[in-house]
């Protein structure tokens, strides 16, 4: 699952070699983002989480982004790996065998729209923007809940 809530940082492997890509991805941390051709893949680990972490896969589509897959890298051997980020890239199959539909795009580093977050105080999901919870130092994805902003005033 991606977290609209967090801010990544995007880079383009789109013209690296498939090893150095396959690398990138084994390699890639928490809040960190490759673009390889037609897909945004994105380490979405939970913060407090151990062991193997695991990629959000989104595909994008005219500028816009989809979730397509999620794949605990670590769990993977190369050729795994080499033969996912290639299937990808064929997004018409992609659409048949994930029964893709673009009504519904993801937000990636949008920080003025409302998406969810998990309040770091109490813990239930609330509504709001990456830039109003900036201001609150959370890790990512996480904010705090209007009800705990006044019960600590
Ligand atoms: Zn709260």
């Amino acid at each position: 699952m991606y977290y609209e809530a967090r801010v990544n940082t995007i880079a383009d492997m789109s013209d690296n070699t498939i090893e150095e890509q396959i690398e990138a991805l084994k390699n890639m941390g928490i809040g960190k983002g490759h673009i390889i051709g037609n897909t945004l893949w994105i380490n979405d680990a939970n913060p407090s989480g151990c062991g193997g972490y695991e990629a959000a896969v989104l595909l994008i589509k005219d500028g816009q982004y989809y979730s397509l897959e999620s794949i605990t890298v670590p769990w993977c051997n190369d050729n795994e790996l080499i033969g996912f980020v290639r299937s990808f890239q064929n997004v018409s199959a992609m659409k048949e065998t994930y029964g893709l539909s673009f009504d519904n795009p993801v937000k990636v580093n949008d920080v003025d729209t409302q998406v969810y977050f998990d309040c770091g105080c109490c813990g239930s999901g609330f509504r709001s923007t990456i830039k109003v919870q900036a201001k609150f130092d959370q890790d990512s994805g996480y904010g705090i809940c209007p009800s705990c902003v006044k019960r600590s005033r």
